[in-house]
C-alpha cells in the first residue's frame, strides 16, 4: 500500500491533549483518515470542538475529560473509550505543560506538576492501553519535544519530563516488540501553539534566527509525522525519537 495515501478505516485513535493546538492537528489529521477518534482534553467539553472537526473531517470524534496524570482515572477512561468504540489501535501521547523557570527560582511543584502530567501522564495512559493494543498490532507515539534531547536553561522539569518521555518510549517498544506493538516519540521544535504564545517578542525573534529552515512549526508539521508513522510506514519502525524542529537543534 502506498504509505502516503494510506487509510486508517476500522482503526480507533486515542489522542490526548486534544483540545487545542499539536494535539488537535493530530486528532483531524487521523480522522481524515478515516479512524474513529477519541479527543481526550481536561475536560470533555473542552475537546468537543476536535471531535467535531474529526467527524466532519471523515472519522468519528467523541470527546472526553481526564487529567492525564490521575491513574485511576485514566484506567477507567481508557476502559470507556473502549467499550465505546469496541477497541483501540492507536494511541497518541500529546497532552503537556510548561512551568518554567530558572533551576534555583523553581519551586519543588512546578517541578512536580510537570513531571506528573507529561512523564507520568504517559505512563498512565500506556499501561492502561496496553493489553488491547497488544491484541492488534497497535501504535503508540508519544509526542517529547526537542529539549528532552538538547536541555534548555530555565526548562530542568520539562526537558526532564520529556527526556523520561524518550526512556519510557525505547522501554516500551523493547516490551512489546514481540506483540509487533510499535512505540515512537516525536521531537518538536517550535511549533506555533497556545504553549509558545506567551514567549516574549525578543525571544521569538532570536529563536526563529536560530531555525535553518527559516520559519516555526506548524502543528500539522507535527501530525503528518505522527500519521506517517500510524500508518503502514510505519510497521517496521519502533523505538525511535524522530526530531522536528526545521534544523533547530543542528
Ligand atoms: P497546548 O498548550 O496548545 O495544548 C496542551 C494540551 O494538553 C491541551 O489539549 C490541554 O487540555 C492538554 N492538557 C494539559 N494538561 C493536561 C492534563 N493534566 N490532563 C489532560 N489534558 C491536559 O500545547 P501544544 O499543542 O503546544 O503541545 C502539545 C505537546 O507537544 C505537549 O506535550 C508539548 O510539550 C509538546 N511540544 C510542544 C512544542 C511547541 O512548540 N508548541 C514544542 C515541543 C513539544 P486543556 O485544553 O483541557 O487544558
Amino acid at each position: 500500500m502506498n504509505a502516503t495515501a494510506h487509510s486508517l478505516q476500522g482503526k480507533v485513535a486515542l489522542v490526548t491533549g486534544a483540545s487545542r493546538g499539536i494535539g488537535r492537528a493530530i486528532a483531524v489529521q487521523l480522522a481524515r483518515r478515516g479512524a474513529s477518534v477519541a479527543c481526550v482534553a481536561t475536560s470533555a467539553e473542552r475537546a468537543q470542538a476536535t471531535a467535531e472537526a474529526c467527524t466532519a473531517a471523515g472519522g468519528k470524534g467523541v470527546a472526553y475529560g481526564v487529567d492525564v496524570g490521575v491513574t485511576a482515572a485514566v484506567a477507567e477512561l481508557v476502559a470507556k473509550v473502549q467499550a465505546d468504540f469496541g477497541g483501540l489501535d492507536i494511541l497518541v501521547n500529546n497532552a503537556g505543560i510548561t512551568r518554567d523557570q530558572l533551576l534555583l527560582r523553581m519551586s519543588e511543584e512546578d517541578f512536580d506538576a510537570v513531571i506528573q502530567t507529561n512523564l507520568k501522564g504517559t505512563w498512565n495512559f500506556t499501561k492502561a492501553a496496553t493489553r488491547t493494543l497488544m491484541k492488534c498490532s497497535g501504535r503508540i507515539v508519544n509526542i517529547g519535544s526537542v529539549v528532552g534531547v538538547t536541555g534548555n536553561a530555565g526548562q530542568a522539569n520539562y526537558a526532564a519530563s520529556k527526556a523520561g518521555v524518550f526512556g519510557l518510549t525505547r522501554s516500551v517498544a523493547k516490551e512489546l516488540a514481540s506483540r509487533k506493538v510499535c512505540c515512537n516519540a516525536v521531537a518538536p521544535g517550535y511549533i506555533d501553539t497556545d504553549m509558545t504564545a506567551a514567549i516574549d517578542p525578543q525571544a521569538k525573534e532570536a529563536l526563529l534566527a536560530s531555525i535553518p529552515l527559516g520559519r516555526t512549526g506548524s502543528p500539522e508539521d507535527i501530525a503528518l509525522l505522527v500519521d506517517y508513522l500510524c500508518g503502514p510506514g510505519g510497521a517496521y519502525i519502533t523505538g525511535q525519537t524522530f526530531v522536528v524542529d526545521g534544523g533547530l537543534s543542528l
